[in-house]
């Protein structure tokens, strides 16, 4: 099944679809962290409303425009991303850790595609695009084994995790340069884990006003998605509804010579087999008419 956040005549709703077209709205659930807090088992309720998802009167939002926590994110998590951080900034990046990094982002509102990325270029100049598996967990997740992990993932989404990357080396620890205001895009949807066999190994693309920019294999993370669970649950206790954003593969624009960071007008798309396709432009924060 596929959830989304949707906005019908002016109001938003949780809706779920079987094959992305039709998408059924589930008046039970206010919003997407309540649905996840009390579960569901793709069961849509006689005489639920249907609405047709390209429809001009649906505006598709993000899956969780408001998440309740900071979402949990890896870096450094594609072994040939490891390798071009460390040339853009070696102090930054080293890739020599036998663990996996662990780092937090804070998202005041998650957009969903279609949105817009602000640039923020008063304080950054060099946004960065990451195409990302993000893990949402549907299930009080504590002290859970890996090989128990897949019970506790209620499904998937992309995450393009925008990064500030002046910001980000220059605080050292990255929280700030992940966190600014529209750098969390994610969606178009999160698809059940059961629509899944077993962890799935998607390929995971980013296009640049059309042009390839990543392109890998979830199946290619260092720390798979249960040893990441088993990880963090060792001793933090997971919510239902926590975002976990597994890291991005190489091609992103930093590690480009010279960097090729975005800018006024580009087109992100950021694209995961079996979940979708989540689509923003970039544009300036402040435009020449608000001064
Ligand atoms: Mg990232």
């Amino acid at each position: 099944m596929k959830y989304y956040t949707l906005r019908h005549k002016d109001v938003a709703h949780v809706a779920a679809s079987s094959d992305g077209k039709r998408a059924y709205i589930l008046r039970a659930f206010k919003t997407m962290n309540v649905l996840l807090l009390r579960g569901h088992d793709g069961t849509i309720p006689p005489l639920s409303e249907a609405v047709e998802l390209d429809s001009p009167n649906v505006e598709i939002l993000s899956p969780i425009p408001h998440p309740r926590q900071d979402v949990i994110c890896l870096g450094i998590n594609y072994a040939d991303h490891a390798e071009e951080a460390a040339c853009f900034d070696k102090e930054a990046f080293s890739k020599d850790r036998p663990d996996p990094i662990f780092f937090s982002k804070r998202v005041n509102y998650s957009q969903g595609t279609g949105d817009i990325i602000p640039m923020h270029e008063d304080i950054c100049d060099s946004p960065d695009y990451e195409a990302e598996l993000g893990v949402v967990i549907g299930r009080e997740a504590c002290r859970v084994k890996a090989e128990d992990a897949l019970q506790y993932i209620f499904g998937y989404t992309i995450v393009n995790d925008v990064s500030a990357r002046n910001l980000q080396t220059k605080h050292k620890q990255w929280y700030c340069g992940k966190s600014l205001d529209g750098f969390t895009p994610m969606g178009p949807c999160i698809v059940s884990a059961d629509e899944f066999d077993g962890i799935p190994k998607l390929d995971i693309r980013t296009y640049v006003n059309g042009e390839l920019r990543q392109s890998s294999n979830t199946g290619n993370l260092i720390t798979g998605i249960p040893e990441i669970i088993e990880i963090l649950s060792s001793g933090m206790t997971l919510s239902p509804g926590t975002i976990i954003a597994t890291g991005t593969p190489s091609g992103v624009a930093m590690g480009m010579d010279p960097p090729r960071f975005l800018k006024d007008g580009d087109e992100v798309i950021c694209e995961i087999e079996g979940i979708g396709r989540l689509v923003n432009t970039v544009r300036k924060s402040f435009r020449e008419a608000d001064d």
